[in-house]
């Protein structure tokens, strides 16, 4: 069975007598109600790791005022037996109170790329991940920590803080999980009532219209806007927060073929119902 360390302290010491042992550590923070996407995650951590830790921990911080904290899935016994199965050693598992006890007032922001994206849409929403991750970091020491590139945008904007704060430790993107159908996997999936379930799936179809589009020469707003037309044409009283053909590094609207080469995302976010859903996917233009 996997160790449980449930304070800053204590995760911070078990993370210390390992490296004493001339161990590795690698981290995959997550926020629970875990599924194969993360297990994947684990699994490469076990593999290029020593000791593996899990951070399960729905961060209030990341949340806005409107948005779902209260009814986040938490299913904290199977998340700890599928950390076991993947291969984890230890969960860490604080309390919101022992992560930001009163008078906590400090917060980590990485400027430009947290307003672009998700960051219109959920002001505050990249500041409360960036905060958690260096706290997680820091209390956890690790070689390696896994992010899936399933949150592309947070995956680029851990990876600035870690290279704007000199943050020891590799930041590793790791590929999306998705169902047959192409939907990520995600533990808000499991909102979907079972018609909206079947309508997903568009959302994926939709990036890969974008992606073809690009590939037979239209330009990065012609093959924004087919997406768009897929997902209204597909999913009844879709709400598309936006659909985004970007550089893949700076997150920047993808210019025209005089940049050719250059590596591309698409990403999208729409809501069905009261679920939001995320995607994304590579290519090159
Ligand atoms: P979450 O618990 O949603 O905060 O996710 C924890 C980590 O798992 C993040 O780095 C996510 O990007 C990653 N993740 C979530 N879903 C998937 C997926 N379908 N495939 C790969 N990684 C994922």
């Amino acid at each position: 069975m996997t160790i449980v360390a449930r304070t800053p302290g204590a995760m911070r010491r078990l993370a210390l007598a390992w490296r004493r042992q001339g161990r590795t550590i690698g981290l995959v923070p997550t926020m629970g109600a875990l599924h194969s996407g993360h297990a994947s995650l684990i699994e490469r951590a076990a593999r290029e790791n020593d000791r593996v830790v899990v951070s399960i921990f729905v961060n209030p911080k990341q949340f806005g005022p409107n948005e779902d904290f209260a009814r986040y899935p938490r299913a904290f016994a199977s998340d700890r037996r599928l950390c076991a199965r993947a291969g984890a050693h230890a969960v860490y598992h604080p309390q919101v109170a022992a992560m930001y006890p009163e008078g906590f007032s400090t917060s980590v922001k990485v400027h430009g790329l947290s307003e672009l994206l998700c960051g219109a849409f959920r002001p505050g929403h990249f500041e409360g991940v960036a905060t958690v991750v260096l706290k997680l970091l820091e209390a956890v020491g690790p070689d390696r920590s896994y992010f899936g590139e399933k949150d592309y945008q947070q995956l680029v904007i851990i990876k600035t803080m870690a290279r704007d704060l000199d943050l020891p430790g590799a930041i590793v993107g790791c590929p999306i999980i998705r169902e047959r159908d192409g939907l990520a996997l995600s533990s808000r999936n499991r909102y979907l009532a079972p018609q909206e379930r079947a309508w997903a799936a568009e959302l994926n179809a939709a990036l890969r219209l974008a992606v073809k589009a690009l590939r037979a020469g239209a330009s990065p707003r012609q093959a924004e806007a087919s997406a768009k037309r897929h997902l209204v044409k597909s999913i009844p009283l879709i709400r598309i927060d936006y659909v985004s053909v970007v550089d893949a590094k700076t997150l920047l609207p993808a210019g025209r073929p005089q940049e050719k080469r250059r590596k591309i995302r698409v990403l999208a976010a729409v809501r069905l119902g009261n679920t939001r859903l995320i995607d994304n996917l590579a290519t090159s233009c």
